[in-house]
């Protein structure tokens, strides 16, 4: 099975003036597209992987048994490939909070400012590229972290619920050198919180 890009569930301009259409198409069909040409491309040499759905190839990286080199492709273009098929689904012009998440936000963090805190100063100390997640781990606890390049929540069996894209191609175009700023907006669009 090869894998495709995803259609947004809503348009490039959708998010605007949060995330604007340019950075949202080059994004998608370029960044994102690239991680699926990538992903496709190794698992070309391994026909036996590629049955595998790739949220268990990313469970299992440390036990599979392949070349070091196509290995790191898969971790960085599979993460790739899973993390932004994640992104586009969690944002939305439209707010659907999810009255019950929000309660357990606040039961585990202390209110959703404390949260909100929390994922903001992961955002923002992930040095150069990478994520800042809420997550639940193996034990359903919420989680709130960071993680380097592509990796993903799933190669630790947790269970991503909020991702955030801090890699320059994310938001370089409109807000330059100004993550910060960038993380507060994206709050506007995240449907759920
Ligand atoms: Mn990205």
């Amino acid at each position: 099975m090869k894998y495709e890009l995803p259609a947004l569930p809503y348009e490039y301009g959708s998010l605007e003036p949060y995330i604007d259409a340019q950075t949202m198409q080059i994004h998608h069909t370029k960044h994102h597209q690239a991680y699926i040409d990538k992903l496709n491309g190794v698992l070309d040499k391994y026909p036996d992987l590629a049955q595998t759905p790739l949220e268990n190839l990313l469970q299992s990286l440390d036990s599979l048994t392949m070349d070091e080199k196509d290995k790191k492709i898969l971790r960085n273009n599979g993460g790739g490939h899973a993390n932004h098929s994640f992104f586009w689904q969690i944002m939305s012009p439209q707010k659907e909070v999810d009255q019950k998440l929000s309660d357990e936000i606040t039961t585990t963090f202390g209110s959703n400012d404390e949260f909100k805190k929390k994922f903001n100063e992961a955002a923002i100390s992930q040095f150069g590229s990478g994520w800042a997640w809420l997550v639940r781990d193996e034990n359903t606890k919420l989680l709130v972290y960071g993680t380097p390049n592509q990796d993903s929540p799933l190669m630790k069996n947790h269970t991503p619920i909020l991702g955030l894209d801090v890699w320059e191609h994310a938001y370089y175009l409109k807000y330059q050198n100004r993550r910060p700023e960038y993380i507060e907006n994206w709050w506007r669009v995240v449907k759920i919180i």
